[in-house]
């Protein structure tokens, strides 16, 4: 199995297409190219792409459709999105309707792909396995230690502590923290419950080696504590 990140390109300038395809390969990207946004829309949901490039101008579904749509079907990769020169108010729509980050037309090459890159580097996940502290997090059977001791974590706080490890040393918003908990449904309660959560999950991490602190205006931190002597 290749490690090459998998691109969606959403584009109907086909000559602008075939340009970025051939240099997104160079750099290293798997790319899949969808025509108009009812192809984009169907593999954006049909596959996991590690990201995607999205023009708004689409035909058939324009892009901004496409984005919501994905978004409300939680679809989450970074999607970077393409606008026309001067089009603010496209920009704006489509940061509102999910996008990670804007590129406008004509832009580099090189700044598309350090955006690209940039992209991936926030979205990647922690791996399966963590070890971190005394902590153990195993994704895949979702388990948590600390120093060998079950952690009882309910969905949420299983979320937060989920979210909190792949974004480790970066801070991570409540608006992250709410989106993350979207795809749980149930439990009720909306970003408002954030604060009891973390106090919730603080208690629950104390012999850790771990800490959880709050980035005041901007949202939370897991940091390693220092060593105690
Ligand atoms: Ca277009």
């Amino acid at each position: 199995m290749s490690n090459a990140p998998t691109l969606l390109l959403a584009e109907d300038d086909a000559t602008l297409a075939d340009a970025l395809s051939a240099q997104l390969r160079r750099s290293g990207f798997e790319v899949e190219h969808a025509p108009n946004g009812a192809v984009a829309e169907y593999l954006l949901l049909k596959q996991p792409f590690d990201l995607a490039i999205l023009d708004l101008g689409l035909p058939m579904v324009d892009g901004l459709t496409v984005l919501q749509r994905a978004r409300a079907a939680r679809c989450t990769i970074p999607v970077l999105v393409l606008t026309a020169l001067d089009s603010l108010d496209d920009r704006v729509a489509g940061l509102n309707a999910g996008a990670d980050d804007y590129l406008t037309k004509p832009f580099d090459f090189p700044e598309l792909e350090a955006r690209l890159h940039a992209l991936l580097r926030r979205s990647r996940p922690a791996p399966a396995g963590t070890e971190l502290g005394r902590l153990s997090f195993d994704r895949d059977t979702r388990r948590a230690t600390v120093s060998g001791e079950a952690l009882e974590l309910s969905p949420r706080e299983w979320s937060l502590l989920e979210l909190l490890l792949s974004q480790r040393d970066r801070v991570v918003t409540k608006d992250q923290i709410a989106q993350a908990w979207a795809g749980d449904g149930g439990e009720g309660g909306g970003t408002s419950s954030i604060e009891v959560y973390i106090h919730r999950l603080r208690r629950k991490l104390e012999n850790s080696g771990l800490a959880i602190r709050t980035v005041r205006g901007l949202g939370y931190l897991l940091e390693a504590e220092p060593a105690r002597p």
